[in-house]
């Protein structure tokens, strides 16, 4: 089956044209800006042909018939017609307590979405205008939300509830989601295939590491814990936000600087972090240049960003009683041999060698042969994720109406 891979954000839309029997996009881009005048849509094709488009684009809606306009271009495109795309497939970012897995887009999904808007506020406005938008434009092609909080779904009371009165929980849906769910349960599933083990059989640790940075304790397939919460800033330090703190300090800044809800929000999601700490950047690549430099709160950005991956992974492994596997993804997961060298030290303890030189060369598996712990560098692809659960689900409705 041919889908169309969306993901919306505020103000861009990155996008895949995957076929899934042969698990490789046909093309891919991004929507850029969108809301300004001059917006931006990059589009590469499979064969290495790029193009770029700058124009006015509005809203959501125009940036969808841009995406499709350039996919079937005589020049840059890839389908001769509109009905070649067979399914759409959303990266939605909040399933609240509802969705446990993929589901086909009714009328009634949308109602639902809308009601979880106050759950994710940034993330799934953006998604529905998607939906939106491709209802209109595609309104024949069956469209499938593929859930970031899905995989987490079946995390235990013990590691959901938050030490909070219960009744906040049965009020307002208080507790832990987690997110990235589509990269975890990818990598999981695939250090699997390359390991040569079933799944049910290994207790894992992924580390998706890119602006937003999350773990997952992954128990015989089943997400039993992860890092990020309620909402996206829990855990792990990332790009701009804080991660884990004494809830009572912000209330102690807010105090003392004077700073309203909104400005509390957006001093720890946009100005904590690595940008916070080092004052220089949020891009790791920048952290550790200016720390190769002698900077030194790039430094300290760079150490406390290591230190809280090593310390949940520990934390994991004891959740889990035992550790098999332990998996690097993201940007910062696939890119950075720093990172991995400086989360990896000094755990032997636990079962952990790191091989310093396929860890440098980007080996997939960077651990040494005789390291029990299998550590390993796992490129994310969440787009197939959502391509292949897409036609999963679309197939099988097609399949129920013959
Ligand atoms: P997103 O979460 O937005 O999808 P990515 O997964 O692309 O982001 O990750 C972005 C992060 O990856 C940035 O911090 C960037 O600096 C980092 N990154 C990319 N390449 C490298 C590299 N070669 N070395 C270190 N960090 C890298």
């Amino acid at each position: 089956m041919k889908v169309l891979v969306l993901n919306c954000g505020s103000s861009s839309i990155k996008y895949q044209f995957i076929d899934t029997v042969e698990k490789t996009a046909l093309a891919k881009g991004l929507v850029e800006r969108i809301g300004m005048s001059s917006a931006v849509l990059s589009h590469s094709r499979y064969d290495g042909d790029t193009i770029k488009i700058v124009g006015e684009i509005l809203d959501h809606q125009i940036a969808v018939e841009y995406v499709l306009g350039v996919m079937l271009s005589k020049n840059h495109g890839v389908i001769d017609n509109k009905n070649d795309i067979e399914a759409v497939g959303h990266r939605v970012v909040h399933g609240g307590e509802t969705f446990t897995g993929s589901v086909l887009i009714t009328d009634e999904v949308i109602q639902v979405l809308q009601d979880n808007i106050e759950l994710a506020p940034l993330h799934n406005p953006p998604n529905l205008k998607g939906i939106q938008a491709v209802k209109r434009i595609l309104p024949d092609t069956p469209q499938v939300g593929v859930f970031d909080t899905a995989f987490h779904t079946k995390m235990p009371p013990k590691a959901f509830l938050y030490g909070i009165p219960y009744e906040l929980y049965k009020k307002y849906k208080i507790r832990k989601y987690g997110f990235h769910g589509t990269s975890h349960l990818y990598v999981s599933n695939k250090a699997a295939e390359m390991l040569g083990k079933k799944i049910e059989d290994l207790k894992i640790v992924t580390a998706h590491l890119g602006n937003g940075c999350s773990m997952a304790a992954i128990d015989k397939g089943i997400s039993v814990d992860t890092t990020m919460g309620f909402t996206p800033l829990e855990g792990l330090l990332m790009g701009t936000r804080s991660g884990d703190l004494d809830p009572s300090l912000i209330l102690y800044i807010m105090g003392k600087e004077g700073l309203s809800l909104n400005e509390a929000g957006t001093l720890l999601n946009k100005h904590s972090g690595l940008i916070g700490i080092s004052g220089e950047s949020s891009d790791m690549r920048e952290i550790q240049k200016a720390m190769s430099e002698g900077h030194k709160r790039s430094t300290y950005a760079f150490d406390i960003f290591s230190y809280r991956i090593k310390k949940y992974l520990g934390a994991y492994a004891a959740a889990m009683g035992g550790l098999d596997t332990f998996i690097f993804t993201g940007g910062i997961g696939e890119n950075s041999a720093e990172v991995r060298e400086e989360v990896c030290k000094n755990l032997e303890f636990l079962g952990i060698e790191l091989d310093l030189e396929k860890n440098r060369n980007k080996d997939l598996i960077i651990s040494t042969d005789n390291s029990k712990v299998k550590v390993l560098r796992i490129p994310t692809n969440e787009e197939l994720v959502i391509a292949m659960d897409t036609s999963h689900i679309v197939e099988e409705i097609q399949v129920k109406a013959n």
